[in-house]
């Protein structure tokens, strides 16, 4: 497989999940990774990069799994001191991936491209699968809702996803300027795969960097999603609900929505087979299949299935 080249978009669990699937896979020296950064947030001073730090902490067999974000074994002894000190400590972060994030800042201090910051990191967590960043510039997501303007962590882990979602923006994204690594990488795809992840806050923000979205409609790549819901729900997380507010319909033809325009074909659960029918009309190849992923070996077995799938109609396309 050393002459086909994928890249996964990936946001943060369900991206890893799909991340962790390709590295089971035969393909997984074939794929390159673009991660989401708008959910980047300063916290006590540091920079944290949640979606990224879960693709490497899985990747590298670091994750607390039962949680899906985090290192496994961790203590909580600096927050837990920093509370006592009387500092917000609503977001968790722990003590081993707290060096993180000190490293992370250190060398952005220093000037160091985030790029090559998500380099070291994976490095140092025996990742071969490269992770790029769509940008090296900052972008953040602001949900604008009920309360008022929050930043993506605001909403998520503090208001836990309570608040109405009104609008999403991507703040920075305007003036943001794609890596060259990942515009390269995209150009000369044969497959681009859109993991299951929210398709507004982590799909949507890698594509609201000028120039991703442009190059994935210039690639010869056959393009693919998977929908991250199943039944019509999330497994975790606001897709479902950020989805209803923005004016599109809780199922797999609001998750196409959102990519409309961009996909060659799309990947549904077998509880959405209802929409199977309708998403055909709308000129996409259609997989459906069971895509809850939560040992290795499913998540092996879906994204073999996915890729396989796209290259057979990839083929059929170029015939
Ligand atoms: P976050 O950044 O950690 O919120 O993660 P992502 O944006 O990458 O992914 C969140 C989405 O992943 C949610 O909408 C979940 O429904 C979806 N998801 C998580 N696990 C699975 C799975 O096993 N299968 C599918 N189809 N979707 C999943
Ligand atoms: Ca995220």
């Amino acid at each position: 497989m050393s002459d086909l080249a994928i890249t996964l978009l990936a946001g943060g669990v369900g991206g890893a999940k799909a991340a962790e699937g390709l590295a089971a896979s035969v393909y997984a020296d074939s794929t390159h990774i673009i991660g989401n950064i708008a959910d980047d947030d300063e916290f006590h001073g540091l920079w944290v990069s949640p979606d990224i730090d879960t693709l490497i902490y899985s990747l590298g067999d670091q994750i607390d799994r039962q949680q899906g974000w985090g290192r496994k074994n961790e203590s909580h002894q600096v927050l837990n001191e920093l509370e006592k000190l009387g500092q917000e400590t609503w977001m968790t972060l722990g003590d081993l991936d707290l060096a993180t994030h000190i490293f992370r800042t250190e060398l952005r201090k220093q000037g160091v491209r985030p790029s090559h910051i998500v380099h070291r990191l994976a490095k140092r967590h025996g990742i071969t699968m490269p992770i790029l960043l769509p940008t090296d510039d900052v972008i953040q997501t602001r949900v604008k809702t009920n309360l008022g303007a929050l930043s993506f962590q605001e909403y998520f882990v503090r208001e836990r996803c309570q608040p109405t979602v009104n609008a999403v923006e991507y703040e920075g994204a305007s003036i943001a300027k794609a890596t060259s690594e990942s515009l390269s990488q995209i150009e000369k795809s044969d497959v681009i795969l859109l993991a299951p992840s929210n398709p507004i806050v982590s799909i949507g923000a890698i594509l609201a960097v000028p120039g991703i979205k442009d190059a994935i409609e210039k690639s010869n790549a056959y393009v693919i999603a998977v929908s991250p819901l199943i039944g019509g729900k999330t497994i975790k997380g606001p897709a479902d609900k950020m989805l209803t507010s923005m004016g599109k319909t809780n199922d797999s033809k609001g998750v196409y929505e959102c990519y409309a325009g961009l996909l060659n074909g799309f990947v549904i659960d077998d509880q959405d087979s209802m929409d199977a029918t309708w998403l055909e009309t709308q000129g996409v190849d259609v997989l459906v299949t069971p895509t809850l992923m939560s040992s290795t070996a499913e998540k092996a077995q879906l994204l073999s299935k996915v890729i396989e799938f796209a290259l057979a109609h990839r083929n059929v396309r170029a015939a």
